[in-house]
C-alpha cells in the first residue's frame, strides 16, 4: 500500500547526517551560507522500512501509527480457498481507461500514478483508481504459496475509502503491457520515469478469469490504517524472469512486503460466479 508519510531511503540516512554536522559547523562562521534544513528532523517526517530497527514490528511506535501494532482486521493476510465462504454479491465493474506511464521510486516501492477518469463500481460506491504499485515478494498468500510480485491498484471514492485490488504475479510470459515501463523504472528514491510516449491500460493487467477473495483489511504500509475494502484475484498473471528481476534488483524495495496479519475472526469471501 501506499504510504501517508513521505519516507527516506536506508541509504540517505548517514548523508544527512553528516549534513547536520556541517550545518552546525557552518552556523559558527557566519561568512558561510546556511546549509538547507534536512527534513529528516523535522516533528513530521517518519522513518520505515521493512528490516531490522525500522521494519514492520516497529511500525506501531511511528507517530500516528498505533494501527500498526493494535489493529484486528489488519492486512495482508493468508489466503485459504477451502476455509472461504462463498460470496453473493455483484462483482466490481472495472472502468479503466489508458494513462500515460508516469513512475515514482517513493523508496518503499515504484508507484504508477494513474490519469485520472478509471474507476471502480462496486458495493454501491465508485471509486477512482489513484495509482497501481508492487509488492516483492507477495503480500498476501494462496493456500500457503507465495509469489515473486503482487501488484495493488488504489481506489479512493469522494468521501476517502479506499478499495484495493490485488493482482499476484508469476513468472512466465514477457508482459508487453508494463514492458516500457520495466524497462526504465526508476532506480533511486525520489526518482520519477516517464518514458516519452508510453501508456498503458491497467485493465490488460487484471487476470482473465475474475476470481476473487475479498474482505475487511487495512493499508499494508504505515499507519496501517483499517477500512480498507481488499480484492484479491485468484489468478495470477505473468511476466518475465527479466522484468521481476528488474523491480528485485531496485535499492531497498526486496524485500518490501509486510508479514501476514492474524485473520481475527473475519470472513474471507470467494467469488467465483461468471464475469
Ligand atoms: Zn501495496
Amino acid at each position: 500500500m501506499f504510504p501517508h508519510h513521505r519516507p527516506l531511503a536506508r541509504g540517505l540516512r548517514p548523508a544527512l547526517l553528516l549534513s547536520l554536522v556541517c550545518t552546525a559547523t557552518a552556523s559558527a562562521d557566519e561568512a558561510r551560507p546556511q546549509a538547507p534544513q534536512p527534513a529528516v528532523f523535522s516533528a513530521a517526517e517518519v522513518y520505515w522500512g521493512y528490516s531490522d530497527a525500522v521494519g514492520p514490528g516497529h511500525w506501531g511506535d511511528l507517530p500516528g501509527a498505533t494501527t500498526c501494532a493494535t489493529g484486528q482486521e489488519e492486512t495482508p493476510i493468508a489466503l485459504e480457498t477451502a476455509s472461504a465462504t462463498p460470496d453473493t454479491q455483484p462483482a466490481p465493474v472495472f472502468n479503466y481507461r489508458p494513462t500515460r506511464v508516469r513512475m515514482v521510486n517513493t523508496g518503499h516501492t515504484v508507484e504508477f500514478q494513474y490519469d485520472p477518469g478509471s474507476s471502480l463500481r462496486v458495493n454501491g460506491r465508485e471509486y477512482t483508481l489513484a495509482q497501481f504499485h508492487f509488492h516483492t515478494p507477495s503480500e498476501h498468500t494462496e493456500d500457503g504459496k507465495r509469489f515473486p510480485l503482487e501488484m495493488h491498484l488504489v481506489h479512493k471514492d469522494p468521501s476517502g475509502a479506499i478499495a484495493v485490488v490485488g493482482v499476484f504475479i508469476k513468472q512466465g510470459e514477457h508482459n508487453r503491457t508494463l514492458s516500457k515501463a520495466f524497462s526504465h523504472l526508476p532506480w533511486e528514491e525520489g526518482d520519477h520515469s516517464e518514458p516519452a510516449g508510453a501508456t498503458l491500460n491497467a485493465s490488460s493487467l487484471l487476470p482473465k478469469e475474475r476470481t476473487y477473495f475479498t474482505y475487511h483489511g487495512s493499508l499494508t504500509t504505515p499507519p496501517c490504517t483499517e477500512g480498507v475494502e481488499w480484492f484479491v484475484m485468484t489468478r495470477p498473471i505473468e511476466m518475465a524472469d527479466a522484468q521481476i528481476a528488474a523491480f528485485q534488483r531496485l535499492p531497498h524495495l526486496n524485500p518490501s512486503n509486510r508479514p501476514l496479519q492474524r485473520i481475527n475472526g473475519r470472513t474471507v469471501y470467494l467469488h467465483t460466479s461468471a464475469r
